[in-house]
């Protein structure tokens, strides 16, 4: 009986994670976003790529990338282990299937930092467990004035990284959540909405269709 007097099936199962794909052009703060959200939900995980480069100083294997060789990369794209991977100046990047699909069953949050191509890819193989967010910065003025600051890129190197944010950016209509980051407080608490939001999705939630019929069942 709960406290109010009433009796009936009081049960709930496990619900499913949420796999949440963010993209946006570099620059747009796309990184720093979905590292905070992680940080203000350490229940949340952030999927780790496989790399066939070599590790740079500093990083670390399994945290920034599964660092492995082309042997190893090879037979596990072969074993279907990726959601996709893609061959970047003569290395190869892929995003692991296997465990991120195990932590959904789990009930866990997975978080991606990912281009358009990958987001379509992880929601075209887990249409149900996909929710693709997408990051604008306020104007192209201003995240061209961003690049320019950040570093020492030649004009050249900048323009092509502006091409490259209109490519990305031409793929908004694909994601099912647009924020619009002219003020990083607001979008990341307005990230933060869309995750907590998404948890609650009936979708989610399997273990409903036995407490339903359960509370149909009661006399
Ligand atoms: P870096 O070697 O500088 O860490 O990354 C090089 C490039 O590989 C970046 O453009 C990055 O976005 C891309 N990359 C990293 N992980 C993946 C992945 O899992 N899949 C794909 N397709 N590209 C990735």
């Amino acid at each position: 009986m709960s406290s109010d007097g009433h009796t009936g099936p009081i049960f709930r199962g496990r619900r499913r994670g949420v796999l949440l794909a963010l993209s946006s052009p570099s620059g747009a703060g796309k990184t720093t976003l979905s590292k905070r959200l992680i940080s203000q939900n350490p229940d949340v995980i952030l999927s780790v790529s496989a790399t066939t480069r070599d590790p740079r100083p500093g990083e670390v294997d399994g945290q920034d990338y599964h660092f492995m060789s082309v042997d190893a990369f090879k037979a596990k794209a072969a074993e279907g282990e990726f959601f996709e991977w893609a061959e970047v100046f003569g290395r190869y990047y892929g995003t692991p299937k296997t465990p991120v699909m195990d932590a959904v069953e789990e009930g866990r949050d997975v978080v991606f930092d990912i281009d358009w191509q990958g987001a379509r890819a992880i929601a075209e193989q887990a249409p149900e467990d996909t929710v693709r967010v997408f990051i604008l910065p306020p104007s192209l003025a201003l995240l061209e004035e961003r690049l320019r600051k950040r570093g020492q890129d030649t004009p050249e190197i900048i323009k092509g990284r502006m091409d490259r944010a209109k490519d990305e950016i031409s793929h908004w209509h694909e994601y099912d959540y647009i924020i619009v980051n002219d003020d990083f407080a607001r979008a990341l608490e307005k990230l933060s909405l869309i995750l907590h939001a998404e948890r609650l999705k009936r979708t989610r939630h399997p273990w409903l269709d036995d407490f339903v019929d359960a509370i149909m069942d009661e006399e």
